[in-house]
């Protein structure tokens, strides 16, 4: 069976504390997005726990977008396509966000790439679930450099990363969608820590 071009995760933009390790409280990041309007009308919370809402009305003025016409939709409409932002609860541990758009990843010493990248990390995955479980503290080993270092610690550029708290926002085509520097500079008054991003597709 060929999978229909539609079925494609067109991908999502993660916002994330440029430290993995770093995490807050979902509901305190929400709140504070909240008044600056980036969210708007809450959305069911899903059964893992992750806050989900519609976008606000000063999403435009806090995200840039770039390329092609965007129509963020009817955001009053249930059903209506357009950005969808969601807060998933912290995880004890950074959790790797990669995808069919990861590319190899640099070494954090010497910045060589890492052309086998996941072939390890599915050795140290304890599922068989392709991206979902692989284990962001499974040890990657630098072909250039001798280094080991788990694969949180590995940069992955704007392809793939990994974070502990994360801001997901669907459906954003890789590179089309960049946070402006008030929305960082407001992750960073709610949390205390400094904010990045990058992109993944499922
Ligand atoms: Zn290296």
């Amino acid at each position: 069976m060929i999978p229909a071009l539609g079925a494609l995760h067109t991908g999502r933009l993660v916002l994330v504390p440029t430290d993995p390790l770093q995490a807050a409280d979902q509901a305190t990041i929400a709140k504070n997005l909240e008044a600056i309007g980036l969210i708007g009308a809450a959305l069911p919370t899903t059964a893992a726990g992750e806050l989900r809402f519609r976008i606000g009305p000063a999403f435009g003025s806090l995200i840039a977008f770039t390329g092609c016409a965007v129509s963020f939709g009817d955001a009053d409409a249930a059903d209506s396509p357009g950005p969808r932002i969601a807060f998933p609860p912290p995880s004890a541990a950074p959790r790797l966000f990669v995808g069919r758009n990861t590319r190899p990843p640099r070494c954090p010493a010497c910045r060589a790439p890492l052309r086998d990248w996941l072939g390890p990390l599915r050795a140290a995955a304890s599922r068989a679930d392709p991206t979902e479980s692989l284990e962001a503290a499974a040890s990657l080993l630098c072909p250039g450099c001798g280094t080991e270092a788990c694969a949180y610690q590995w940069d992955f550029g704007r392809h793939g990363g990994a974070g502990r708290s994360v801001v997901l926002i669907d459906e954003v085509f890789p590179g089309e969608a960049a946070p402006l520097p008030g929305l960082l500079r407001a992750l960073e008054r709610s949390t205390g820590c400094a904010w990045g991003y990058f992109y993944q597709q499922d």
